[in-house]
């Protein structure tokens, strides 16, 4: 009965349904996590297309990441059917690419430009400043630069800027035109400059994108909310969603404040919130509650746990452990008791379906952390025990050791050869041999774990695209390492806080749950209140995560940049750690008692 009266929107709460149905114009969801953003904005989708006419390829919907875009083009697929396939679904760097694709052109670029990965833009700047190091300071620089504020083209950046980067910044642009190359934050930087500049091109892709969604809002940056501004001036149909309290990138250049502005932006926009989690037993929901509301900035935050099935009440546990060592083995034992004790014995049993039967497997498991060096314990734990594991950063897939030589015998490979119909996964695979056949034996000997780590990593996102190699070079252009991750992999996740936006596991680790570490800052260095906020809201968003089972722990004692001091715990969980929602437990030995000489001399 509730399909025949609702259609496409049967899948959804009473809420959603109000969200996914607001016929015209802006529209502005607010809505903590697990609260169905991502599925509600899918199915308002999915309405407009099957029951209110909207032509699917007047559809644009905007994702956070790559990963994020596959996994709405396939829940559009099944949602809709045949016509998904006109509906863009896309990042902001991705929509730029296509727009610089089809108008290279206006911009003054050959037809074939390509896109400069990490290492290539870091030799242009080394080239342009002579300095390998200057190179290595200047590119995450002049790319915040860039990405936070106003001049979008090599002219309009001169002279305004004061400072190294932009001093660089008009002769590195030069230096990449000549060899017919963009950046990654040309992707954004050029279109918004096109559409900026060009009113005929404005009103064309106006046209064309008449309906927008845009997931993740809180995340936007200055130019992405550019180029927002241009495709969707006034009372356009655009759907922002989002929850300030999960915004966590400001150190890329986003900015929360063109969440909060969307209504001075759009005065016609009505705000509907969402206020019931799905995701998460009670006293996740509630824990996560505590520890973002002294920083919270949605005033009237409403979140409700809708779960009551046998694994909604689990409490969220703190575990103290002497040092890193001890706390892999706390992760790695508390695995081993989830899995039902006897993985650590049977590991060819094969992986356990978390949701049919309830048990688990490794695949249902995430280990989050603040810092990369931190997944260095839990790994080595991990692969003592013979815990399958893949560990995934937001860092872009090109930085990653031996994936760009891979991309360029891949693109060099497809245009010598013609297209054969071998599935990617084998090219890939060729190509990482192509390239480690021209090395010399001690060049091989140097890169070859690395290149076989690349191979490891590529390999979910080449089966993804089968034969379409071009496709597949895009993604792992644009595309974070995150994006790798492969959802059916009987493997545990490994994680940085960062790259686990969006995403949900039945059972979640975070760790290194300290002062410092939780927030991070320098020992010693204060942070800012916005900096102090953020990593608050970065507690808040890997808590969230968890469905069943979540655990924060700390250890006593840590080794950091080789030295080991004693760690306090993190701030943000002083008011969990005496509630009815959090159980503690201990492996640490007591810290020895200072004797009152001993506070004397402190
Ligand atoms: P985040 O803020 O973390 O991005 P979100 O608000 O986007 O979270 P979703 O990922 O869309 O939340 O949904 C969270 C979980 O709740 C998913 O497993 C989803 O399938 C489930 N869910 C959402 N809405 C409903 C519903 N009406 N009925 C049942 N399950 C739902
Ligand atoms: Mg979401």
């Amino acid at each position: 009965a509730d399909t025949a009266d609702h259609g496409i929107l049967a899948g959804l709460d009473s809420e959603q349904r109000a969200a996914a149905s607001v016929p015209e114009g802006p529209l502005l969801i607010v809505a903590g996590p697990g609260t169905g953003k991502t599925r509600t904005v899918t199915h308002r989708i999915a309405h407009l297309v099957l029951e209110r006419e909207v032509p699917a390829r007047e559809c644009l919907a905007i994702t956070f990441t790559r990963r994020a875009a596959q996994e709405m083009t396939e829940r559009l697929d099944t949602l809709v059917g045949a016509p998904a396939r006109d509906i863009t679904v896309a990042t902001f760097h991705s929509l730029g690419l296509s727009v610089l694709r089809e108008k290279p052109e206006l911009l003054e670029l050959p037809a074939d430009f390509g896109v400069a990965d990490a290492a290539e833009q870091h030799r242009v700047l080394a080239e342009v400043t002579g300095d390998e190091r200057a190179a290595r300071r200047l590119r995450p620089a002049i790319s915040r630069d860039r990405r936070a504020s106003a001049p979008a083209t090599p002219d309009s950046a001169e002279g305004d800027r004061d400072g190294e980067a932009g001093d660089v910044l008009p002769r590195y642009l030069a230096a990449l035109r000549e060899r017919g190359l963009v950046d990654y934050d040309d992707l954004l930087a050029l279109p918004v400059h096109l559409l900026e500049s060009d009113a005929r091109v404005r009103e064309e892709y106006r046209q064309r994108f008449r309906w927008i969604t845009v997931d993740e809002y809180q995340d936007v940056d200055d130019l992405q909310y550019r180029m927002l501004r241009l495709l969707a001036p006034g009372e356009a149909n655009l759907t922002a969603i989002g929850d300030p309290d999960q915004a966590i990138y400001a150190f890329r250049g986003a900015d929360v404040r063109f969440f909060l502005r969307f209504t001075q932006d759009y005065p016609r926009a009505p705000v509907v919130s969402l206020t019931r989690n799905y995701r998460s037993g009670t006293h996740i929901v509630a824990g996560a509650l505590r520890a973002i509301r002294p920083g919270t900035l949605v005033a009237d935050r409403d979140l409700r746990a809708m779960r009551d099935d046998a694994n909604a009440t689990q409490r969220i546990q703190l575990h103290r452990a002497a040092d890193e060592r001890a706390e892999a083995a706390y992760v790695a034992r508390t695995i081993d008791q989830l899995l039902g004790g006897t993985s650590l014995h049977s590991l060819d049993s094969g992986r356990v379906e978390g949701d049919g039967d309830g048990r688990l497997g490794f695949g249902d498991i995430a280990v989050l952390y603040r810092t990369d060096a931190q997944s260095r314990a839990v790994l080595d734990e991990l692969a003592r025990c013979g815990f399958p594991a893949q560990k995934r950063s937001h860092d872009p897939l090109t930085a990653r050791g031996g994936v760009e030589h891979i991309l360029r015998e891949l693109t060099r490979a497809s245009t010598t050869v013609p297209s054969d119909g071998v599935a990617v996964v084998e090219r890939v695979r060729g190509a990482a041999e192509a390239f480690l056949a021209t090395l010399s034996e001690s060049d091989r000997a140097e890169h070859a774990a690395a290149v076989h780590g690349a191979v490891e990593l590529l390999t979910p996102l080449a089966e993804r695209y089968g034969t379409d190699v071009a496709g597949f070079c895009h993604e792992v252009l644009l595309g974070a390492e995150v994006d790798a991750v492969d959802p059916r992999a009987d493997a545990v996740s490994l994680l940085t806080l960062h790259a686990a936006k969006g995403l949900e596991f039945p059972v979640v680790f975070v760790v290194g749950c300290e002062d410092s570490l939780l927030p991070l800052r320098w020992p010693g260095t204060e942070l800012s209140d916005d900096a102090l906020a953020e990593e608050r809201r970065l507690c808040f968003v890997g808590m969230t995560r968890a469905r069943d089972h979540l655990y924060l722990t700390r250890a006593v004692r840590r080794t950091r940049h080789g030295e080991a001091r004693d760690t306090r715990p993190s701030p943000f969980l002083n008011e969990l750690r005496d509630s009815s929602e959090a159980i503690t437990s201990d492996t640490a030995p007591a810290r020895p008692r200072r004797s009152a000489h001993q506070l004397s001399l402190l």
